[in-house]
């Protein structure tokens, strides 16, 4: 190579940059080092550095260059790996930070310094990245730093990233060592979850809390009354439950709309939270109803005054929507005891609370709404036979344990059976025949009702169709069939009594559906809407219990019945000294005068009826008359002369 630059058999590209770099450092009179490939025959690189020293005489000019040539190509081709790396590295979206033994920084990607909120050319001191490192280290496990356990540690790391927002890391800490055991240094691999994170705990959130009001449900609720109870075996502290329910919610949805209803059920809602004090929970666990945990409350007098100011709290006038809304709750109220937490589980135990508060909170409902009411061991019996009942009834049902019976209605112009009222029965596998009274608010309650309505409907239609086909009675014959509020207020009503008599091919004129005086008073609109359209069909109506419930005359004129039926408490005393009601005399002037017909019920003897008659009242009914019997016997009655 004498007399030829050491780059001469280098590519052209690099034998001119390597040119370049020989003048300029002959000028500058700076070292001379330059790297540069050599191909061998082989196809292999090898990398040469050369290095150049100038020559001075004493006069300081430079007399000639005197340098080496190094085969490098191993550590040339590290440095390229170690550079790829970092490149590689810093295309993730990881941060990746490696700290010396002392827990100094040594290295730290793009994304570790955008996270950081550091430009590229940031140092590894910057005091952002100290903070960061030092948030980091604060939340490492000791064992990480002293190094005596194991190699590894992953976990979650919060910091305030650049932006200003709580981020979360998960992080995967290596630590590195010597042959000897002796930490190197530590790398780590953080991810930034912060936002799977927030998805998480959003899902979670949803997942235990109620999305109308946002308070705590019933999942969220049993665990803290479960936590509480566990607590309270220990500390010796009383738990306590109070079970909240709305008061004829459904009135408003009906009559305004469920939109308010909805508004309602916020509203109170925020009552509740600010009536209790921040520790307690307050959750929604169904449609309208609330429950409050209040831990550390063991005394029942304590607990009642609570009770009684929520009540307080939820009783008033709301504007809404612009309508005026009076509300109130009935509150049940249920406290821990040692029995119940030494016979089960506390996550067993809360369920039981909680329903020791409902069942509370039923006795509320029952006595008339709007009150507060304490748990005792009678409601829990009361509620399973209730709902063992409820359960016996819905068999029934579907077995065919229910019948109806027929009690003659006697005309007193022609003594003769102008119709009949269809009554429930029960046939009870165990307990006989039940009526009415014993099963029918239950089914109210449950909803029921409904399904048993339409049976009975149904099923009187079909009796009065055979009675017809066989001359039994004539077309002038009208079957009284009760029906009840929830009933009505079933906007399907309408349609399937149409259907009942359709397919019994019956005209609507020839039924009566009997409702009580105060159906119509409680009414919000819509059992009216149902009565309008069925007597606008032909239907016939009667208002049942005339007597009973301190109605209104006016309501009389306001509502379009057929028959008026005055109950028999009304008519008790007719008859039997000779004197007459003077009462009962208006009523059926009254009652005439507004083209209704009137039917005197529980008449008991053939004189009653007389002076009924004598008064003007239309139709009879009572046992002595006539009692219930069943659609086989009814026959032979409807062909007799009844009353004198
Ligand atoms: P009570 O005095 O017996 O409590 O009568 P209520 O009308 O409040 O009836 P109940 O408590 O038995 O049933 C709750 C009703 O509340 C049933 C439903 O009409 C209504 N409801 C349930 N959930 C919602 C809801 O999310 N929004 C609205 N607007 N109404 C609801
Ligand atoms: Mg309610």
């Amino acid at each position: 190579m004498v007399g030829t630059a050491p780059w001469v058999n280098a590519q052209p590209q690099e034998r001119t940059s390597a040119e370049r770099a020989w003048q300029l450092s002959k000028e500058s009179q700076a070292p001379f080092n330059f790297e540069f490939r050599l191909w061998q025959s082989n196809g292999d690189a090898v990398w040469i550095l050369v290095s150049m020293q100038a020559q001075r005489n004493s006069a300081g000019v430079v007399t000639g260059y005197i340098g080496t040539a190094n085969d490098v190509t191993q550590a040339v081709s590290k440095r390229v790996l170690s550079e790829q790396l970092i490149g590689l590295l810093d295309a993730s979206h990881d941060a990746v930070l490696v700290f010396d033994r002392n827990g100094g920084l040594i290295f730290s990607n793009d994304f570790a310094q955008q996270l950081v909120g550091l430009s590229d050319t940031a140092s590894l001191g910057d005091a952002a990245m100290q903070t960061f490192i030092q948030a980091i280290r604060d939340q490492l496990p000791r064992e990480i730093t002293t190094g005596t356990t194991s190699n590894r540690w992953q976990g979650e790391v919060g910091f305030r990233s650049a932006d200003g927002i709580m981020r979360t890391l998960e992080v995967v800490l290596q630590i590195v060592r010597d042959a000897q055991g002796t930490i190197e240094h530590y790398s780590a691999i953080g991810r930034d979850i912060t936002e799977s994170k927030h998805l998480q705990d959003e899902l979670q959130r949803q997942a235990t809390h109620d999305a109308l009001t946002g308070l705590p449900n019933r999942v969220l609720f049993l665990r803290k009354l479960a936590e509480a109870l566990d607590r309270s075996r220990t500390l010796k502290r009383g738990v306590t439950v109070l079970f909240v329910d709305i008061d004829k919610l459904k009135d408003v949805n009906d009559t305004i709309g469920h939109s308010v209803g909805d508004q309602l059920i916020v509203n109170m809602s925020k009552r509740l939270v600010s009536a209790t004090r921040p520790s307690d929970v307050v959750a929604r666990i169904g449609g309208d109803e609330f429950v409050i945990l209040c831990d550390g409350l063991g005394d029942e007098q304590v607990a009642m005054d609570v009770a009684g100011r929520i009540r307080a709290a939820m009783t008033g006038q709301q504007i809404l929507q612009g309508f005026e809304i009076a509300t109130s709750a009935s509150i049940g109220v249920a406290m821990a005891n040692a029995a119940l937490l030494d016979e089960m589980s506390s996550a067993d135990a809360a369920v039981t609370l909680l329903h020791h508060a409902d069942s509370a909170m039923y006795r509320a409902k029952q006595r008339g709404r709007g009150r507060c009411e304490m748990y005792s061991e009678e409601m829990s019996t009361n509620a399973r036979q209730r709902s063992a009942l409820n359960a016996e009834l819905e068999r029934a049902l579907a077995t065919n344990q229910l019948f109806l019976v027929y009690q003659p209605v006697v005309s007193t112009h022609t003594g003769r059976v102008a119709g009949a009222e269809t009554l429930l029965r029960w046939q009870h596998p165990d307990r006989g025949v039940l009526t009415p009274p014993v099963f029918l608010e239950l089914a109210e309650e449950s909803g029921l009702i409904g399904p048993i309505g339409d049976w009975v409907v149904r099923q009187a239609c079909a009796v009065m169709r055979q009675w017809l086909d066989t001359d039994a009675i004539d077309g002038s014959f009208v079957m009284h069939i009760n029906v009840s509020a929830r009933q009505l207020s079933d906007s399907t009503f309408v349609e399937r009594t149409l259907a009942s008599l359709r397919d019994a091919k019956l005209e609507p004129h020839q039924i009566d559906l009997e409702i009580t005086e105060s159906t119509l008073l409680d009414d919000k609109g819509g059992v009216m809407r149902t009565l309008t359209a069925l007597k606008r069909l032909g239907v016939k109506l009667a208002i049942d219990d005339f007597g009973t419930g301190f109605s209104s005359l006016v309501n009389l004129r306001n509502f379009p019945a057929d028959y008026l039926k005055l109950d028999g408490t009304f008519i008790r005393d007719i008859g039997s000294q000779g004197g007459d009601d003077p009462i009962v005399r208006s009523v059926i002037q009254l009652a005439h005068s507004l083209n209704m017909s009137v039917v005197a019920e529980w008449v008991t003897s053939q004189d009653q009826a007389q002076r009924l008659r004598l008064l003007g009242c239309d139709f009879v009914q009572g046992n002595i008359i006539g009692e219930p019997v069943t659609a086989d016997k009814f026959v032979p009655l409807a062909a007799r002369v009844i009353t004198r």
